[in-house]
């Protein structure tokens, strides 16, 4: 992409409105705008990035076996009447009236819709497990919409909810939902901290939160320090059922619910930090089949309520996330996997004929080689272009200028380390292609 003919309108001083590293870099670095509280408009590169998230989410969904569907923004106010949670949602809930004065919603989130799918689509267990997800957006009427897209009224969310016979089959999928999403965090970079949501309840330990650790963070967590030793973002392989049992030993708990005179853990190895919830995952049995009437036929002919459990992962929060988790002073440093772009090409001088041919020339080569490349050809100064490009967060930047082009050298820039290597085209297209 050429920066002349984009579209990212980046912002020199920090914006007032924002409070956090990662909500003002991504005003400053052009990847949203607000558009009223909480609501924001993605621009291409938050958009990019936002995709990239959600395609890993996706894939590790996929293959621990959820199917995707879409279900609609919209949803009648019947089915929740229906769970009896109508009324009970409050204020967070948005209601709209339709010209017909029927009373709909903007979906919260989906667990009435899925159950009335259910219930009109499957009749037996020969059907199950079934565990259908959908990457949707949302929208909460949150009392302090704060911290940019970390918490907003309207954001995108990917939620599944899974449907079993009975509880040992909902356990299970509930344990291919707890390792889907170690792997999908520990591919992003992150390290998530899998948090005890229920003390006690039907489910037993059927009930986590993923929490990323951030000072500015809003759930405060007691943990085991043990569980730093886990690489928890390098788990990327195989998580057999050891890492896993291992895993769940390890205390880690919100600060509600923690009781600080019946903690197993010996003090000294009690940690207490702050965390961002990016993910929750959620047995809750009958709760809604029994209320909705989704039965299926079991084994022995009988009819029963099915079993089921949801879970979701913030995918707009997850970006703010990972800038909380990825910036410098000069701004954002993203990892590969989820990068707007992998390279920066910098021009130093744009109305040097040669140095902008040899860019132009270079350009064409990495598309050519499928490198996904930013190419900062604008007719502006190179600390302009040095900062946007810091600011933006590229992995790679390629700083071409007429000193360098004399003897044949390209640099090439480690955004992360900050090093600074020279080399050949030849080179740099077997690095980055
Ligand atoms: P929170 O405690 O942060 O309000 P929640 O318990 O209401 O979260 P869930 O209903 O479990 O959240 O939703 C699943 C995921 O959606 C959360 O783990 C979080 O990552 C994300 N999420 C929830 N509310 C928001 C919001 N207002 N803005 C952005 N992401 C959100
Ligand atoms: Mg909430």
């Amino acid at each position: 992409m050429r920066l002349s003919k984009y579209f990212i309108p980046t912002i020199k001083e920090n914006p007032s409105e924002a409070h956090i590293i990662s909500h003002t870099l991504m005003l400053r670095s052009g990847m949203i705008r607000q558009s009223s509280a909480g609501i924001y408009v993605w621009l291409p590169t938050g958009l990019i990035v936002m995709n990239k998230i959600a395609n890993i989410v996706r894939e590790e969904q996929n293959r621990a076996g959820a199917i995707e569907i879409l279900m609609p923004t919209i949803q009648p106010a019947e089915l929740w009447q229906k769970s009896g949670r109508y009324d009970a949602y409050g204020k967070e809930m948005l209601r709209i009236t339709d010209r017909s004065n029927r009373e709909m919603l903007y979906g919260p989130t989906n667990e009435e819709m899925i159950t009335d799918l259910f219930k009109n689509t499957v009749k037996s267990y020969k059907q199950l497990p079934l565990n259908l997800y959908h990457i949707q957006w949302k929208f909460r009427d949150e009392v302090r919409p704060r911290f940019g897209i970390m918490r907003g009224r309207e954001f995108l969310m990917k939620d599944n909810y899974s449907f079993d016979l009975d509880f040992e089959g909902a356990k299970e999928s509930y344990n291919k939902m707890y390792v889907a999403y170690l792997r999908t965090f520990a591919r992003l970079g992150l390290t998530a901290i899998p948090v005890r949501a229920d003390a006690g309840a039907i489910g037993g330990d059927l009930s986590h939160e993923f929490q990323i650790l951030a000072e500015t963070g809003e759930s405060t967590l007691y943990y085991d320090k043990d569980i730093e030793n886990f690489d928890l973002a390098d788990l990327k392989a195989d998580i057999d059922d050891a890492t896993v049992a291992k895993l769940r030993s390890y205390y880690a708990m919100e600060e509600e619910k923690h009781d600080a005179d019946n903690c197993s853990v010996a003090p000294e190895n009690l940690k207490r930090a702050k965390g961002i919830e990016v993910g929750h995952i959620f047995y809750f049995g009958k709760k809604y089949s029994e209320s909705m009437g989704a039965k299926i036929t079991g084994p022995d002919g009988n009819e029963v309520d099915v079993e089921m459990g949801s879970y979701g992962i913030g995918v707009s929060r997850l970006v703010g996330a990972l800038i909380e988790a990825n910036h410098d002073e000069n701004g954002i440093v993203w990892p590969e996997e989820v990068a707007p772009y992998k390279v920066g090409i910098i021009n130093l001088r744009f109305k040097d004929e040669n140095c902008s041919a040899a860019c132009d020339s270079l350009y064409s080569k990495l598309l050519d080689h499928g490198v996904e490349v930013l190419y900062d050809d604008r007719d502006a100064g190179a600390g302009t272009k040095f900062a946007d490009m810091d600011l933006i967060g590229l992995p790679w930047q390629i700083i071409i200028g007429p000193k360098g082009l004399d003897k044949g050298a390209y640099e090439l820039k480690n955004r992360r380390t900050g090093e600074r290597t020279e080399h050949s085209v030849k080179e740099i297209l077997e690095k980055l292609g």
